[in-house]
């Protein structure tokens, strides 16, 4: 059954990308399996449009668990005493990129906790990988400076993603010790002016989140322009102080990705790793309401289990790579080319 006026909602939706506040939130408010068929269909259709029926491969570096922040939601923050740290070493990190090029995928993705690296040892890294391999190497290591953000630039780097994680200020502020949603927008800003591709997105199910809230930060992204959205499932860290808040909702996620599509049409839309380390693996459904990219773990077999945003990432007891078989099963089921390709912005001529 869907509720009276459900389709003419996703009509609207669907026809006009500046979706209105109100639709949002009667999309996301559903209970019915028929709604969300219809829903996901609708947002797997915008995406074959758009970007065409293909799912593009990112290699995925975590690089360093050290972080100098408290987000509450993270296992990496620095309350954390159980982590255990580790940071690889420039050679590691080039020697990452190697084994993703030679797996075929011409995108890295270097992720780390806000760990201090100096930013000339970054640009070194960055530097050395694109003078080995032709391929598009996106950063994300949460805020940094302007000059940090453009000597980045400068050595070579594409893209960089920076979750927003909301605008709404009170949430933010409350995930987040002494820290504000207007910083987190101005690196947005900047990186966006130094000609990165940039990537944003947000968890869902964090503690204080509402569907408005969901709603308004779907819109703040499709207005942005955000070359790429990660959406995932908030997975409490039982070492964080949201220890005992609730799993994000599986379903509220997935409709997520697709009003994401829907509104923010030829965006990479990640099959993030979040959901695939429930209780079981839902990429596949992500991709089939609208997602488009998913991201192995390049990361060293013995680092991988330490880069614990979460319980129960998944994929860290494979070998480095060996993920070539998984990829091709998660395309098939999906009804997707495997795409190795750069796949760049699909929004703004790469510069
Ligand atoms: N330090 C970088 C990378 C952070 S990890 C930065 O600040 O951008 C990447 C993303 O993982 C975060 O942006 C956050 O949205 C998500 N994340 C962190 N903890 C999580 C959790 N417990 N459950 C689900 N996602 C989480």
């Amino acid at each position: 059954m869907t509720r009276p006026g459900f389709t003419d909602c996703l009509e609207r939706v669907r026809e006009n990308p500046d979706a209105a506040q109100e639709d949002l939130v009667f999309l996301l408010n559903n209970e019915s399996p028929k709604e969300d068929a219809l829903l996901f269909a609708a947002a797997a259709d915008v995406r074959d449009r758009y970007c065409g029926a293909r799912m593009v491969l990112r290699g995925l570096v975590e690089f360093s668990s050290y972080c100098g922040n408290t987000c509450h939601y993270c296992g990496l923050n620095r309350a954390n005493g159980k982590a255990e740290r580790y940071r690889l070493t420039p050679d590691e990190m080039v020697e990452s990129a190697r084994l993703v090029w030679d797996a075929g995928i011409h995108t890295i993705v270097l992720q780390a906790g806000e760990d201090g690296m100096p930013a000339e040892t970054l640009a070194d890294v960055i530097s050395r990988i694109k003078s080995e391999h032709d391929m598009a190497i996106t950063l994300s290591v949460g805020e940094r400076p302007r000059a940090d953000y453009a000597r980045w630039k400068d050595a070579g780097a594409d893209r960089y993603l920076l979750r927003v994680e909301t605008t709404d200020p009170a949430l933010y502020a409350s995930l987040h010790d002494g820290r504000t949603v207007e910083t987190r927008l101005a690196c947005l800003d900047t990186l966006q002016e130094l000609g990165y591709q940039t990537g944003s997105g947000f968890m869902v199910g964090p503690p204080g989140q509402t569907l408005d809230i969901i709603a308004q930060d779907i819109r703040f992204l499709a207005q942005r322009e955000y070359d790429m959205i990660g959406i995932g499932p908030f997975i409490p860290h039982p070492e964080t102080p949201l220890a005992h808040a609730k799993t994000g909702d599986l379903k509220l996620t997935l409709r997520t990705v697709a009003l994401i599509r829907l509104t923010s049409r030829n965006a990479w839309l990640p099959a993030t790793t979040a959901l695939g380390s429930l209780d079981q693996d839902y990429r596949v459904d992500a991709l089939r309401a609208g997602a488009n990219v998913v991201m192995p773990n390049f990361s060293p077999a013995d680092v991988k289990k330490k880069y614990e945003i979460y319980p129960g990432k998944r994929c860290v007891t494979e070998q480095t790579g060996a993920c070539a078989g998984c990829m091709a099963g998660l395309a098939l089921a999906a009804g997707l080319e495997l795409d190795y390709s750069r796949a760049d912005s699909l929004k703004r001529v790469p510069v």
